[in-house]
């Protein structure tokens, strides 16, 4: 296969290539010596070159048919679904993650994208009568102008998709960094963004560093607002950034996602909800449940049936038939995973099974699930977010002890139960404090058309997707007339 070099889309056009001495290679992280591309990086000027490009393209933008915004992103999502399994491909070679989570994920940005076709259509606004004599007023919502998009490696191409479709869709100019483990599926979608009829300058992506790309972006005096989905130490750093500038800021973060076992529950449910939600997408997901909260009566026939389905996944190359779990997405995230197997033996936890990096003769980053039990409340394994597949399992008397345990995290942006008690289930629903929360469903593996996010350290802003986007996506407006 022929090695190809890319650059990033900037003002209407593919920067030329040699425009750059900084060469990305993006590596397959279940063969590490494989490049899947290569990309010359941006620096601090093009990113300039670019948030100008976005200012000057953003009155005109702003002012669009919504016929012709509507058209766009229509385009750009058909192509997506017509093209799924080639992207799809790409995306399992750059991340990891197998091909069917793959088709999944380049199925739920076509569908983004052609669900802000339709919302860039929808009628807006409110009238008011005044309290003051023969006076009108109207409230209604503009673009809030440039934005920057920040965007994690876990999901190369939805999260991108989820932000970009609304942020045009509402009349936004859009400056776009993806990370730079995965810059392909993002030039895929960059790629297709270029041919959609869109006006120079109203997109632009810049494959480059957090450190120089993305800060240039959030220190801008020129972009409007940043749509960020990263760590939390990073959230925290755009956070002040933002404050200092007086931008808008919707930032999507970590997570520590309980799952609730009932005694009541039906045990095959419950196995293949954690199974699903803990390590699936090799546990690379926020919204992954890493803590499962079982109650004494269910927990041992739980454990041991847990146990036996998770040394039956078959870890392995992410593009092979038949695997369920893909590698880890690069050496230093199967690092962060080995250290956090080593402190939970330390700290006394028990490990039924996995935690192990399996050797390939490609050296692939292949670690199989981990699954820990006897954890207490206090253990780092318990507490922290590691982003890989180790599970820990708490146990716990009763419903109350439960809940007090799910709640006991900084953290708040997914919370499963699984339980055949309505009054369990409702009175979870209602009290739990995370963003999201699932009933004999797992905490990962949400829909593209409803609001998306946490509380606490997972989130900051309004939500993402859905109708709810429109909320950090314009800004509103009060005008009153004098009849
Ligand atoms: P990260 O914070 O390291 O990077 C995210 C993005 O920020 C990347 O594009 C990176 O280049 C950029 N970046 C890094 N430093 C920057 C800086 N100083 N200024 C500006 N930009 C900077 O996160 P990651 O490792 O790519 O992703 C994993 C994390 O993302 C996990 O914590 C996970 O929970 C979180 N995540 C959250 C959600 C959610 O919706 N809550 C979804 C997916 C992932």
């Amino acid at each position: 296969m022929t090695l190809v070099t890319k650059s990033s889309y900037v003002d209407g056009a593919f920067i030329p290539l040699g425009s750059s001495a900084d060469i990305l290679e993006n590596r397959n992280p279940s063969h590490p010596g494989e490049v899947v591309e290569r990309f010359e990086r941006a620096g601090q000027v093009l990113t300039e070159q670019a948030i100008a490009a976005a200012r000057r393209a953003q009155p005109a933008w702003a002012r669009s048919n919504p016929q012709q915004r509507a058209d766009a992103l229509d385009f750009i999502g058909t192509e997506i679904l017509a093209r799924r399994e080639e992207l799809a491909t790409l995306l399992a070679r750059e991340e990891g993650k197998v091909v069917r989570e793959a088709l999944g994920e380049v199925d739920r940005a076509g569908r983004s994208f052609k669900f802000y076709a339709q919302e860039a259509l929808r009628a807006e606004g409110e009238k008011y009568q005044s309290v003051r004599q023969d006076v009108a007023i109207d409230v209604f919502s503009q673009p809030l102008g440039v934005v920057g998009i920040i965007a994690p490696w876990n999901f190369p191409i939805a999260i991108p998709a989820w932000k970009i479709a609304p942020a045009l869709c509402f009349g936004n100019c859009v400056v776009f960094k993806p990370a730079e483990l995965v810059p392909s599926s993002a030039w895929a979608l960059a790629e297709i963004i270029s041919r959609a009829g869109l006006p120079a300058g109203v997109f632009n992506m810049l494959i480059g560093p957090g450190r120089s790309v993305g800060d240039t972006i959030i220190r801008s005096p020129l972009v409007d607002g940043i749509s960020f989905t990263g760590s939390e130490h990073t959230g925290r750093q755009i956070a002040r950034l933002a404050a200092e500038g007086m931008k808008k800021v919707q930032l999507e973060m970590g997570g520590k996602n309980p799952l609730i076992v009932l005694d009541d529950a039906d045990l095959e449910q419950a196995v293949e909800v954690a199974l699903n939600g803990s390590f699936y997408s090799t546990g690379q997901r926020c919204t992954a449940s890493s803590r499962v909260i079982v109650t004494a009566g269910i927990h041992d026939a739980f454990v041991a049936r847990l146990a036996e389905r998770t040394r039956a996944l078959q870890v392995g190359d992410a593009l092979q038939a038949g695997t369920d779990i893909g590698p880890v997405v690069d050496s230093r995230q199967l690092e962060q995973n080995l250290s956090y197997v080593a402190a939970g033996l330390e700290q006394g936890a028990k490990l039924e099974c996995g935690g192990e990096r399996i050797d390939s003769p490609a050296g692939a980053y292949f670690f199989t699930p981990a699954l820990f039990t006897e954890v207490t409340a206090g253990m780092r394994i318990y507490r922290e977010e590691i982003f890989g597949p180790v599970l820990s399992v708490l146990k716990v008397r009763d419903y109350e002890e439960a809940f007090t345990a799910a709640e006991d995290t900084a953290f708040g942006l997914s919370a499963g139960i699984v339980t055949t008690s309505l009054r369990h289930a409702e009175h979870f629903k209602r009290h739990s404090s995370a963003g999201m929360v699932m009933v004999n469903l797992p905490t990962a593996g949400v829909d593209y058309h409803v609001p998306f996010g946490g509380n606490g350290a997972s989130s900051l802003g309004s939500r993402e997707q859905g109708t709810h986007a429109r909320q950090f996506f314009t800004r509103v407006k009060t005008t009153y007339q004098l009849a």
